[in-house]
């Protein structure tokens, strides 16, 4: 098969980084269905190791409680882009670990190293076994987890957008809310000790407070195509 093996284009690893409400998983998703690649969604693996602390007792503001119980939940992700999935000890969170309460508690969580340690760890064994590829979303996937990635995108946007977005239909005081909570969320991401939410040097930084959303699945796409041709 030595024809077919030439043929069968490289693996690409695209890493995408960025603050809460850039549009970062819904591109993600999308650009990985496009290229027929693997998708994975870091911030569901917090989320994922957030809820079993929550579920079983661990008080998340208590990062020695956090650190000794790191290993014990076991922690899967689907990567198919078209029905990502992420169960915790054989147990489906896709919407548990949407809520409210996991929302304010997972900054605290994932800035434990321990926490990180791990969940790097599951990070990089699914980006190793991913054959045509991975678009892998989060917060420190270009500078910390897979500083080898083909391509680094830093999506950004003014944080009203954010908030807007986030938020969807919600009435003018519970954007301003949302708002408040996001900007929160993302000071306490980036100023964290163990590699915080930050911009990779060689990432290329689209801001999308102007975009659609298909403009920004389009602009990452090409992209990506750009970098595989030049390979
Ligand atoms: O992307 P999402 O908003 O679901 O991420 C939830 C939280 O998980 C972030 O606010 C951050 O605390 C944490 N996270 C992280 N590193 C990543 C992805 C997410 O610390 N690579």
């Amino acid at each position: 098969m030595e024809n077919g093996a030439a043929r069968t284009a490289p693996a690409v690893i695209v890493a995408i980084d960025g603050p809460s409400g850039t549009g970062k998983s819904s591109t993600s998703k999308a650009v990985a269905a496009q290229l027929r690649l693997n998708y994975l969604d870091t911030g569901a693996q917090y989320r994922a190791i957030t809820w079993w602390m929550v579920a079983n007792g661990v008080d998340t503001d208590d990062a020695q409680a956090v650190a000794a119980a790191a290993d014990k939940p076991e922690i899967l992700s689907g990567t198919d882009p078209e029905n990502p999935t992420i169960t915790v000890d054989g147990v489906d969170v896709a919407g548990p670990i949407r809520t409210q309460e996991v929302t304010s508690k997972v900054s605290a969580v994932s800035a434990v190293p321990e926490i990180r340690t791990r969940i790097t760890e599951l990070q990089r064994a699914i980006a190793a076994a991913a054959v045509t590829g991975i678009v892998v979303e989060g917060r420190d996937i270009g500078t910390t987890v897979l500083p080898d990635a083909d391509l680094k995108i830093f999506l950004t946007a003014a944080a009203e957008a954010r908030a807007a977005r986030r938020s969807g239909e919600l009435k003018d005081s519970d954007v301003k809310a949302t708002r408040e909570a996001l900007i929160k969320r993302d000071a306490a991401d980036s100023t964290r000790k163990t590699s915080p939410l930050a911009k990779a040097d060689d990432a290329v930084e689209v801001d999308t407070t102007d975009l659609t959303l298909p403009q920004v699945i389009e602009c990452v796409v090409t992209l990506v195509e750009e970098k595989r041709a030049g390979k």
